[in-house]
């Protein structure tokens, strides 16, 4: 077994991590300090188009997309490792590279799914970076990790389709620049087939109905550089039949589609956080004495360096053989890999960034250290993408089923 990246990997990671160091991290605080007096806080800062500009100059431009005409023709296992140093920037190297979620996952839909109209009105400005864009799902009168709950309803109506629902936590659509939401709704409430009752369909922004209604937060924070977690209402929305992704009936199987890549973006992403908590636990236990002598000398702090060194090593590797296995027997044979990873891998990050806020005292919870904020957005992973009880369910029944 080789477990060296290929050259290709290997000369992307050496111009990524340059790209991080002269452009990305000088950035960040760039990035604070402008968005406190922009108009509205959910504009984007000006340094953000400059980055974009530097990374497609650079041609380290949408790397998530494994087509080579459209992307940048990466396989997962070479676009891990990748997406891993973006993730120690998770505010602002994604959105760079225009491989930030849920635009990704929303490119791939439509790069599967769309017709060519509907491509060269939503996907060619997407992949170019000119707008973002929303996938509109989760609702809160349902239970949603359940998907066959969805009361979202996409009636036809001669040549439109009317769209009434209630929606939250749709990612990015505080942002003005998301300009395009992917809704899945019900065509078919009553159809025999729970599966195939849902559909989607593209909703512009600008359509009369939609109302982006207000910012949810988590745990307190309004994740303005990911454009926000927003209530969307959408009453009586009409837009042309034409706008529906795909056929009716197929939007749970679509979803399905859209889930796998993005669970693995995520893990790899979060790797990258993982990675970023360890340097910094390290830097500061160095740093700062108590009681005589540096943290780094206190075994209890050796423990939490040593033992987030181990799961990192750990993770990384179930994440690098499950984007093996997709590139070679496919999403739906690498089924239990993704679950696995996205069990573990939000997990464990939430313990590793824990230990690194107790490290920081203070600190870690205050907003001049990066930590108490990578711990939320670490912790919405265990929710995000399917909460883990669902993986585990599935991944178990799966399990049981092959010695029953
Ligand atoms: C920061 C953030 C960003 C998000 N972005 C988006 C987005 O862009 N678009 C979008 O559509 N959604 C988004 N979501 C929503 C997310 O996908 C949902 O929260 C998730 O699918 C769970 O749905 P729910 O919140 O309705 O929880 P529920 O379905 O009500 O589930 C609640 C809990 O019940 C338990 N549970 C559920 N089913 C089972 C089971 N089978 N076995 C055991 N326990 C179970 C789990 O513990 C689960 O956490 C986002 C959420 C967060 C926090």
């Amino acid at each position: 077994m080789d477990f060296a990246f290929d050259a290709r990997t290997e000369e992307l990671r050496s111009r990524l991590l340059a790209f991080m160091d002269e452009h990305v991290y000088p950035a960040e605080q760039v990035a604070e300090e402008l968005r406190a007096r922009l108009a509205s806080p959910w504009d984007t800062p000006a340094v953000v188009g400059e980055l974009k500009a530097e990374a497609r100059r650079q041609g380290l431009w949408n790397l998530f997309l494994p087509d080579a005409e459209y992307g940048a023709g990466l396989t997962n296992l070479q676009y891990a490792p990748l997406a891993e140093i973006t993730g120690r920037s998770p505010h602002l190297a994604p959105t760079a590279t225009n491989c930030a979620a849920p635009d990704t996952g929303n490119m791939e839909v439509l790069f599967q799914f769309a017709t060519e109209a509907q491509k060269k009105q939503w996907l060619e400005p997407l992949l170019a970076g000119e707008i973002r864009s929303a996938f509109a799902m989760t609702e809160p009168d349902v239970a949603s990790s359940d998907a066959t709950n969805i009361e979202t309803r996409i009636v036809r109506d001669g040549d439109d389709y009317v769209i009434n629902g209630r929606k939250w936590y749709i990612s990015g659509a505080m942002n003005p620049d998301c300009a395009v939401f992917i809704v899945m709704g019900k065509t078919d409430p009553d159809g025999e087939d729970i599966r195939r009752q849902q559909s989607m369909i593209l909703v512009p922004r600008d359509t009369p109905g939609v109302e982006v209604r207000r910012a949810m937060q988590v745990y307190g924070y309004e994740d303005h550089s990911h454009g926000g977690h927003a209530e969307v209402v959408f009453h009586d929305v009409r837009v042309p039949a034409a706008n529906l992704i795909g056929e009716e009936g197929g939007g749970f199987a679509i979803a399905q589609a859209r889930l796998g890549p993005g669970r693995i973006h995520h893990c790899m992403r979060l790797i990258g956080m993982a990675e970023r908590a360890i340097e910094l636990m390290c830097r500061r236990a160095v740093a700062r004495t108590a009681f005589g002598k540096p943290l780094a000398a206190q075994g209890v702090v050796q423990n939490w360096i040593a033992d987030a060194r181990v799961t990192v090593e750990q993770l990384r590797l179930l994440v690098l053989k499950t984007a093996w296995l997709m590139d070679t027997v496919g999403n739906k044979g690498a089924h239990t890999e993704i679950q696995a990873i996205k069990i573990a891998t939000p997990r464990a990050v939430v313990d590793i960034l824990d230990s690194a806020v107790q490290l920081y005292g203070a600190g870690g919870v205050s907003q001049d250290f990066p930590l108490a904020e990578l711990w939320a957005s670490a912790r919405t992973l265990r929710l995000a993408d399917g909460p883990d009880e669902v993986h585990q369910r599935s991944l178990a029944r799966r399990e049981i089923k092959r010695h029953v």
